[in-house]
């Protein structure tokens, strides 16, 4: 028979996350709207291929700006509301209860740092955006779904930074160092690792994530037959606008995918 998964407290790992869950739907917090839709962008992210086992997306708080929430660290797509935690913009967290943290946390909290704008980001390793990372092509606005890309897709090195590291930006000074490169621009690429995107809102940020990614992917198939005619500034301009009239479209679909169940 199967071990019963028993903390110290006598509690099981799941007794302990429904009561949770109960204690953020109950309204304990005026977070809990901000909360059930940072676990529905995790388990988007994933169902669009965006992000795997590895990769995060958080939510700036709602009443406190200088406070995010994120997951603890495990699989996105396997994220529920008891796996939510708040963290400060130093990444610290604000009250960890033993659970552990993702490595990356600094990406989330120097951005929100540097960028008041910014209510949501998502980091992804998403491959198709991979080599416009490590060669000279930019990311450019390949379709209307991308209009967002027209002003500039910056691309981080961390090796300027911080010579041979592991890839990743383990320090608040490397997240400064990658919210000082991404500037005001809606998304960014990390050399040799993925990238981030960012939005005022967690369906504007999953939106750009997920088309961050098909754009690459249809940029590359592009060269391979010929010159690319692009979007011009004006039309990049233009349809990002025209988008962001219509997130709820998009995001009502991918909500009902993760969760089967119909928008009120
Ligand atoms: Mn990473």
């Amino acid at each position: 028979m199967k071990k019963a998964n028993v903390n110290k407290s006598g509690k099981s790992t799941r007794a302990r996350k429904v009561t949770e869950r109960a204690r953020l739907i109950s309204g304990a917090s005026p977070n809990v709207a901000t909360v059930e839709e940072l676990v529905t962008a995790n388990r988007i992210l994933y169902a669009q291929s965006v992000l795997d086992g590895y990769g995060h997306v958080s939510a700036r708080h709602d009443t406190k700006a200088h406070r995010f929430w994120m997951s603890r660290s495990m699989a996105p797509g396997l994220v529920t509301p008891g796996d939510i935690m708040e963290f400060d913009l130093d990444g610290e967290p604000v009250d960890a209860r033993g659970r552990g943290t993702y490595a990356e946390r600094f990406i989330h909290s120097e951005i929100y740092r540097r960028r008041p704008d910014v209510n949501a980001i998502v980091h992804s390793h998403s491959p198709a955006v991979i080599p416009f990372g490590v060669t000279n092509v930019p990311l450019r606005p390949i379709f209307h779904m991308s209009g967002f890309l027209g002003t500039g897709v910056p691309v981080f090195e961390i090796r300027e930074v911080a010579g041979d590291t592991d890839m990743l930006v383990r320090n608040p000074a490397l997240g400064a160092a990658l919210a000082l490169r991404l500037d005001d621009k809606p998304a960014a690429l990390m050399r040799g690792h993925g990238s981030v995107t960012v939005g005022i809102s967690l369906p504007q940020a999953v939106f750009r994530a997920v088309y961050l990614e098909v754009n690459a992917r249809l940029q590359s198939e592009a060269m391979k037959l010929g010159s690319i005619n692009f979007l011009t500034s004006e039309e990049a301009r233009l349809a990002s606008a025209m988008s962001d009239m219509h997130l709820s479209r998009p995001w009502t679909l991918w909500k009902y995918e993760v969760t089967r169940r119909n928008p009120a």
